[in-house]
This record gives structure tokens, C-alpha cells and sequence, in this order.
């Protein structure tokens, strides 16, 4: 009995010592201990973030960014280059500097906005106004001279730079209450003032200019703490720059109570002419079908209040890594492995497009598409993007996964197409099969998308570590797969609210002359 009992489980154990050896793929495990045990993250990241910096389209550290991907590639091995798919305005940001200057001296944090263009050395000195209550368009007309040299500001004036959640923690019940309905009340007077002068708030903008205003502050608060969205300038000859919501709103009460504060803005850019725009595209051959394609995809352009460091600085970072892990461990796949660093996704997917455009055969031989470009955060869901087999495919790549990466992630099948948003929309449109690795927030939102606070301090590398094995396991399973991906496309469900079938997104042409006035 005690015989067989021990033959018993020698033979159990072997069984379970079998199955977890056929369970451990070699190559995985090895991306898993590349990623994991030689990351080059961190100085990919401090190279990008620090030393080249924020990556708005047409400006020179663009293109150093397109520069610095291929050199990096060629260091690991890996062939890469820059297409050029288009042009854009050039322009360089220089120093700012936003300094009131009476009733007492205070530097102010804020910054000029893209394309905006430069100042003398010296800058504009003049006393800061605001936009009175007017009941019509024609006292809008009549107040409007009194612009004549002055400096505008041109946002609201929020009643608290604390955001909602903090709140919520801290006030009574009653006064939080009473501060949102407040805050809501005079958003919506804003907004009427604004109707009565007879412009929108965009097209108040040309109006101020043209009468003769000598520059315009702006406040586009993100609802977070010292934090704001910061795009670009809609004048064409002064100044316009943003200031956090503190020295914005500090600036408009003594404007109020009469203090006539002076401000002095020294907003230095460069206008480059039209330049080149590139994508930096690398790939590893495929040694058995190196006309079939799986893609890695992240947009390498960035607004430029920060350093786009989350977006999409950390998509780029997972590809790059990833690609440099694949090319090291398994340096001969089956298929072509293909990542694309698009330019211009923030003015309208224009790179990808392009690309799309540009490369029918490569598109058509897609085997499978992974985007990431929401932030810092773990991947936590993926969407099979409206294609009927996914789940099959999908779900089987994702069976390479290490549990503790799969764990965080809810699939959702066949799920539907992208219509824009990110770069997979580009492809999603042309019909080949391209998913969203879909990141867990961090504050994303308020925090850090589109923002001043966009930095590298916000980078959570153990999250992205996690998503470089996790896209370098889907690419090698991608690749090795020995069938082709289904792309055939569900029927979109109706509308409900205007009862029509939806349809799938069309391929959209890019903007390949960008920025002209
Ligand atoms: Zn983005």
C-alpha cells in the first residue's frame, strides 16, 4: 500500500512537473527577465522627457525626438527611419517670462502659448483688465477701445483652485454644495456676458487683438491642484499666455478692487518657416512572412505645457522598450515586427493616417495593431475594436501572459471600432485589426493629459514595465501565430438615440500642410 501510494505520487508529481514545463514558454520567460532585470526605462525616459523635451509638431525638438528614436534603434540593432509624411508650421518656444510689476513685484507662473509669436527682449509692460458686464454687443463696441494697450484677461475667474475631490473631503456637506451651485451660476453668467458682446469666446480673441489690446492672459484650469491644459494661441501679432489658476485669479480681484496691477510679459519664440514632419518607423524583418506585419503604435508628438511625458511619452517608452527587448531575445520572429512613433497625433492622428495612406500593402498584411496612449498607468482593459473573431485570437496571446499582468486587464469582445482618439482609429478605419492597450488613469484627466504638469516626476516605471512584457508577449505571440487574424467586422448595433444602423469609421485623409493661418 505504502508501495504504490509513493509510486502514486511520483507519478503525479511528474505529471504536474510536465505540465508546468510545457506551460513556461522559454521566450517569454526570457522577455519577462529582460524587461524586468535590465530596464532601460528610466534613462529612455530621462533622454526623451529631460533632454529633448516637449514635442509639438513643426518645432526642432520634434524633430530631435525622430532623430534621437533612430540613433537609439541603430544602437540596439534595429532598422529605422524617418518618413516624411508632411509639413508644418515651424516655430520654436523661447523664455517666458510673466512678472507683475505693480502694485508690487511677484513672478507669476505661466507660460505663452504655442504658435504664438515673440516678443521683444524687453517684452510689454501695461496694467491688466478685464471684460466688463455688458448688456449687448453695442456696449461691448463702445467699451471696447479701453483695450488700447492693455493686457486682457480673457478666462474666467474660478472661485476655488481646489479641486472637487478635495472638497468633497474636507467642507460640509452644505458649503460644497453651495460652492458648486455658486461656481455654476457665474459659469453660466460668464458664458451670457460673453454672448452679449456679440463674439464667441473664440472670436473675442480677434476682436481684443484688433482693438489694439497689448496681450492677453488666459486660465484654462484642469480641475486639479496648480494644474492647466495648455494649447495653443489664437492671436497672431501680441502675446498670450497662460497663468495657474492662483496668479490668474490673484490678478483679476485687483483688477476688482481697483489695485490696477501692472504686468510685464517677456514671450520669446522663433517662426522656422514650413518644415518637414516625420514618423520614426523601425522594424525587426520577419524571417518566415516579412510581408505580414504586427505593429506596435504609440504617437511620439506632444503638446507642450510639460514635457508630454504621459502622453504619449510613456506609450513611446513601452514600444521602444518592448522593441528593444523582442529584437535581443527573439531577434528572428515570423512576421515583421513594425512600430510606428507617429507625429501629429494631437492636431488629428495626422501621422498614423498618413502612414495608413501611404502604405496599402503593409496595411492590408496587418496581423494585429497595439496602441497605447493613455497614460502612465498599467494596462487594464482592451477592447476587441468591433472585430467578430477577436476573442479568439486575443484571448489566446493573452493566455501567454503572466497572471499577475492579465489579472488587471477586463477584455471586452468583440467590443466596437474605434472612431478616433488615438492612433488605432487610423488603422480601425482602414479595416485592419488594431486594439487600444488601455491604461488605468492615474489622474490622467486632470492631472497630467494636455497639462503644464505633464513631467517626468508623474511616470509610474513599474506600471510601464508591466506593459512592455505585456505588449512584447502579445507582438511575439502575434508573430508566431500559425494563423492569420480574422479581420471580418461585426454588424454595429443601431443607435438609440437617433435609430439609425451605425456604420464603421471611414479612413480620413491627414492634414499634410499644417498650421497656415
Ligand atoms: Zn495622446
Amino acid at each position: 500500500m505504502k508501495k504504490l501510494l509513493t509510486a502514486l505520487l511520483i507519478l503525479v508529481f511528474f505529471i504536474s512537473s510536465t505540465l508546468i514545463a510545457q506551460d513556461k514558454d522559454p521566450i517569454v520567460e526570457a522577455l519577462i527577465r529582460e524587461a524586468t532585470d535590465n530596464s532601460q526605462l528610466e534613462r529612455l525616459g530621462h533622454e526623451l522627457l529631460d533632454v529633448v523635451g516637449p514635442r509639438l509638431v513643426g518645432t526642432p525638438q520634434m524633430l530631435k525626438a525622430n532623430e534621437w528614436a533612430v540613433a537609439q534603434y541603430g544602437k540596439w540593432g534595429i532598422s529605422a527611419k524617418n518618413e516624411q509624411w508632411g509639413e508644418w508650421r515651424g516655430w520654436e518656444r523661447g523664455i517666458t517670462h510673466i512678472d507683475m510689476v505693480y502694485p508690487r513685484v511677484q513672478s507669476l507662473d505661466g507660460m505663452q502659448l504655442a504658435w504664438n509669436p515673440s516678443t521683444s527682449k524687453k517684452g510689454i509692460t501695461s496694467e491688466v483688465i478685464i471684460i466688463p458686464t455688458v448688456a449687448d454687443s453695442l456696449a461691448f463696441a463702445n467699451w471696447l477701445p479701453a483695450v488700447k494697450d492693455k493686457i486682457v484677461l480673457i478666462s474666467m475667474k474660478q472661485p476655488t483652485g481646489r479641486p472637487n475631490y478635495n472638497w468633497e473631503e474636507f467642507a460640509t456637506d452644505e458649503s460644497f454644495e453651495k460652492m458648486k451651485a455658486a461656481r455654476d451660476e457665474q459659469t453660466k453668467s460668464w458664458r451670457e456676458n460673453i454672448k452679449n458682446t456679440g463674439y464667441s469666446s473664440r472670436s473675442i480673441v480677434k476682436a481684443l487683438e484688433d482693438a489694439g489690446a497689448a496681450g492677453l492672459i488666459a486660465s484654462n484650469w484642469s480641475r486639479g491642484f496648480g494644474v492647466n491644459k495648455i494649447f495653443s494661441a489664437r492671436t497672431k501679432k501680441i502675446p498670450t499666455v497662460d497663468l495657474e489658476l492662483e496668479d490668474y485669479t490673484m490678478l483679476y480681484r485687483m483688477v476688482e478692487y481697483g489695485d490696477k496691477p501692472q504686468v510685464n510679459i517677456v514671450a520669446m519664440s522663433k517662426e522656422l518657416g514650413r518644415v518637414p514632419t516625420f514618423n520614426t518607423i523601425a522594424e525587426i524583418k520577419g524571417s518566415e512572412k516579412p510581408d505580414e506585419y504586427v505593429v506596435l503604435s504609440a504617437h511620439f508628438d506632444s503638446w507642450d505645457g510639460g514635457t508630454g511625458a504621459t502622453d504619449n511619452g510613456t506609450g513611446t517608452l513601452v514600444m521602444m522598450e518592448a522593441m528593444r527587448i523582442l529584437k535581443k531575445i527573439y531577434p528572428n520572429p515570423k512576421r515583421t515586427i513594425l512600430v510606428g512613433h507617429w507625429g501629429s497625433e494631437e492636431q488629428g492622428l495626422n501621422g498614423s493616417r498618413a502612414f495608413v495612406e501611404d502604405h496599402p500593402e503593409i496595411v492590408k498584411n496587418i496581423q494585429a495593431v497595439f496602441n497605447q496612449d493613455n497614460g502612465t498607468g498599467r494596462v487594464v482593459s482592451i477592447s476587441g475594436a468591433g472585430y467578430l473573431h477577436s476573442y479568439e485570437y486575443l484571448s489566446r496571446w493573452l493566455y501567454a501572459v503572466p497572471k499577475n499582468i492579465t489579472s488587471h486587464i477586463k477584455t471586452n469582445f468583440p467590443g466596437r471600432p474605434s472612431g478616433g482618439g488615438s492612433d488605432n482609429a487610423s488603422f480601425n478605419a482602414a479595416g485592419a485589426p488594431s486594439f487600444s492597450l488601455s491604461s488605468l488613469n492615474w489622474s490622467y484627466w486632470n492631472y497630467t493629459w494636455h497639462t503644464n504638469r505633464d513631467t517626468y516626476d508623474k511616470i509610474v516605471f513599474d506600471d510601464l514595465r508591466n506593459n512592455v512584457i505585456l505588449t512584447a508577449i502579445l507582438a511575439y505571440m502575434a508573430s508566431e501565430d500559425p494563423n492569420n487574424t480574422s479581420s471580418e467586422k461585426i454588424i454595429l448595433p443601431m443607435n438609440p438615440r437617433t435609430g439609425e444602423q451605425r456604420t464603421w469609421p471611414e479612413p480620413r485623409s491627414p492634414n499634410r500642410d499644417g498650421g497656415k493661418n
